[in-house]
């Protein structure tokens, strides 16, 4: 028998959660959280560093107490969590079939579906590093989940690949541990990873970070033995005679994050190319009507408080199609192009007729600027410049929406995001 549910969240992590609380609070009847894993919480249950919360409850905590005063929010009439719960698949209809040890198969309908299912790391198959294939090679998430969770050491010396935050939260707690982390190598001139992580993760114990630098060779053949490192040019090669070998036992990849969508395109989401997450207007539904997508697996974010901000939205435009019978507003919907050293943003479409006022336009930028002005415009003529003293890639970036900045645009206008000089 199919059940029937206002609204199905896909993911119990922090943006599942935060979806939940916003939608009951704006007035869903019946909302339900599918988590594949047996807790609530996400990734964050395995982030015991702290640094959460900061924006979001103006408090330091650490990962699993963010995610536990979520999951202490959803407790309560309205909110039903099933964890263990796997989401096989979802349709156009909104029908969400899923699996777990109680009920078996099973599907429910919904009035509108929330996409919450995080990311997941880029893979070592994704790197194309010569060598065999030794025990040694982690991803540093997984690394993080066996000392955080398991408590089993994975190496005493380690090279790390990528400057991503979670290779730089793994440099301090490998330390902390007793390892000994030779360097951070990072392939491009800059770090992927929050100035702040730097500053604490590395500067603070002398462990040197190696831009422009990548790993080009493993030894060993049972266990890693050495990991030699070299610089690249600006074509990202490898400059010869510039390499050089670390022993150690361990190697740690945190090269990147992939929004985790395979649900997502065999529903037929639309997916963009750049973030790899579903693309959406500015009430963050997808292409298809009553799909809304927020957090991670929506674009990858640095901190988890922009998250559960962005996810709350997203539980709070559910409701509000729920509850309007599924019309969409009226108007004109402009695509939103990123252009000049944008890469991308989000939303990619805007309807002005149903923009909240300082609804949030996020992106990312290419590459490190210094003193520019991002730029909206409409049809090529500028409706916002807002002055940066420094852009960088590792950084997201947020401009406040306001409706009249759209107020003379057609049908057929475009909306443009750029870099441009002071
Ligand atoms: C290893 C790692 C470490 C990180 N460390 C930090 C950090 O220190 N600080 C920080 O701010 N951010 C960190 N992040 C980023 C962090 O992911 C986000 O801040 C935040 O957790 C994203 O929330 P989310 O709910 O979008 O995703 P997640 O926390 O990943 O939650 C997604 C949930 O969806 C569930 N799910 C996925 N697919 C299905 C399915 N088919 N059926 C049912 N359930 C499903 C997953 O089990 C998971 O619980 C880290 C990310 C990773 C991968």
């Amino acid at each position: 028998m199919t059940e029937r549910y206002d609204i199905v969240i896909i993911g119990g992590g922090p943006a599942g959660l935060a979806a939940a609380v916003a939608a009951r609070e704006a007035g869903a009847g019946s909302i339900l959280v599918l988590e594949r894993d047996t807790v609530l919480g996400g990734i964050l249950n395995q982030c015991i560093h702290n640094g959460f919360g900061l924006h979001h409850f103006g408090e330091e905590l650490t990962g699993p107490e963010y995610a536990g005063r979520f999951a202490a929010q959803v407790r309560g009439p309205g909110i039903e969590c099933r964890c263990g719960t796997m989401v096989l698949a979802f349709g156009a209809g909104r029908t969400v079939t899923a699996v777990n040890d109680r009920q078996g198969l099973f599907t429910v309908q919904a009035g509108a579906i929330v996409l919450a299912m995080g990311c997941r790391e880029r893979p070592r198959g994704a790197l194309n590093i010569p060598g065999f294939r030794p025990a040694g090679i982690y991803s540093a998430g997984t690394a993080q989940r066996l000392i955080n969770i398991e408590g089993k050491l994975p190496g005493r010396e380690a090279v790390i690949l990528g400057s991503g935050d979670i290779g730089l939260i793994m440099a301090r707690r490998l330390t902390w541990e007793g390892c000994r982390v030779h360097a951070v190598a990072e392939l491009m001139p800059y770090s992927g990873g929050l100035k702040r992580n730097i500053v604490q993760c590395l500067d603070d114990y002398g462990i040197p970070l190696l831009l422009s630098h990548t790993v080009v060779r493993i030894e060993g053949r049972e266990r890693v033995q050495s990991v030699t490192v070299a610089a690249v040019g600006p074509d990202r090669a490898p400059i010869p005679g510039t390499e050089k070998a670390y022993p150690c036992d361990t190697l740690l990849l945190s090269v990147g994050l992939l929004p985790e969508n395979e649900l997502s395109r065999a529903a037929g989401v639309d997916i963009s190319p750049v973030t790899g997450g579903p693309t959406v207007n500015e009430s963050l539904e997808t292409s298809l009507p009553g799909v809304f997508a927020c957090g991670n697996v929506l674009h990858v974010h640095d901190l988890v408080d922009y998250v559960s901000e962005e996810a709350a939205a997203a539980g709070r435009h559910a409701a509000a199609y729920v509850r309007q019978g599924g019309a969409g507003a009226a108007g004109p919907a402009l695509p939103v192009r990123a252009q000049n050293g944008v890469r991308y943003t989000v939303p990619a479409v805007i309807r002005p007729a149903a923009l909240a006022d300082k609804a949030p336009l996020r992106f990312r930028v290419d590459n490190v600027y210094r003193d520019k002005c991002v730029t909206v415009a409409v049809d090529g003529a500028p409706v916002a410049r807002l002055r940066r003293r420094i852009l960088t890639p590792g950084e997201m970036e947020t401009v406040p929406l306001q409706r009249q900045w759209f107020q003379n645009a057609g049908p057929q206008s475009r909306v443009t995001v750029s870099l441009e000089e002071v």
